[in-house]
């Protein structure tokens, strides 16, 4: 990806803002940071204070909507409760949306139609390619439904043909579907959720959880761990994702990918 950037004779702009102080946030926008730089982007972190208005945010996303520099604006999430992330996300130029929740990608990703995809659920259809899993007639189950995963690797998913149902908290007899997918896509937010009784044999099982659990193995205390109990689902699955190292560094490099999408198409 360096060369091509290279190679389009200016650098892209990424902008992140964060408000406030969340542990998670600060490592997950300084790790798209130093990505983009390394890249040879032009990634800029903006931080505000926790306090900060929904208006003073709101003009701030309009001033970078109008900046000719920026080419693509991100609002790392969660807000502080004061701020609507709906009014926020609304108001981001959906040519500059490279997280893709703007309601008009949303809406051209569920047409099928060209556009900005969500960086989580783009990097799992890139993970599965990467690795050789046909997509195309393969049963998927979606274990979550929000709008930032579930939904949109559905959206994803179908318009490579493969027959796709979505679970969620109210599934019925949950182990039931995910043991007839050849994919199965876990986006939770419970640590080791999915067990080895849930999975098919040699189904391949991508896990986007990350969930901080106590640990007595590290310095800090805690330790990262994903949607899927991986040590015992790694014996029966086919191909299987690790936390931290699969879907994590591959959001990051959809969210350049959407970057320098949208600058070449805004630069045209
Ligand atoms: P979310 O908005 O909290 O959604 C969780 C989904 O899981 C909901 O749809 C919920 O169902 C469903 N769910 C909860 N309990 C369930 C149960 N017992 N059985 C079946 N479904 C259940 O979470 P999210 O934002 O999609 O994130 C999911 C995970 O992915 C989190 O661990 C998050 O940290 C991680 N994540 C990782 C990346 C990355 O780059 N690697 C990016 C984004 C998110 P209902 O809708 O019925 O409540």
């Amino acid at each position: 990806m360096r060369a091509a950037i290279a190679r389009l004779g200016f650098s892209p702009g990424l902008v992140a803002v964060r408000v406030g102080n969340d542990p998670a946030s600060e490592i997950y926008v300084r790790n798209k940071a130093k990505k983009a730089q390394e890249l040879g982007l032009r990634g800029t972190e903006r931080i505000f204070d926790a306090s900060m208005s929904e208006a003073e945010l709101l003009a701030e996303v309009e001033r970078l909507n109008h900046d000719d520099d920026v080419d693509g604006i991100l609002v790392q999430l969660p807000l502080p409760k004061q701020i609507d992330p709906r009014k926020v996300i609304d108001a981001i130029d959906p040519a500059k949306d490279v997280d893709g929740f703007h309601p008009v990608n949303v809406g051209l990703l569920h047409l099928g139609r060209p556009t900005l995809a969500p960086c989580t659920p783009a990097g799992v259809i890139r993970l599965l390619d990467s690795a050789g899993i046909a997509i195309e007639g393969a049963r998927a189950a979606v274990i979550g439904r929000s709008d930032i995963v579930g939904k949109p690797v559905a959206a994803l998913l179908l318009q490579r043909h493969a027959t796709v149902t979505v679970c969620h908290s109210r599934t019925r007899d949950l182990p039931a579907v995910t043991r007839e997918a050849d994919i199965v896509i876990a986006a939770i937010g419970k640590p080791l959720f999915v067990t080895a009784e849930m999975v098919k044999p040699g189904a391949t099982v991508i896990d986007v959880g990350v969930n901080r659990v106590p640990s007595t193995q590290t310095k800090s205390g805690y330790a990262t761990v994903g949607d899927v109990d991986f040590a015992r689902v790694a014996e029966v699955a086919g191909a299987i994702t690790p936390v931290p190292g699969g879907v994590g560094p591959m959001t990051i490099a959809m969210l350049m990918k959407n970057t320098v999408a949208a600058a070449e198409r805004r630069r045209g």
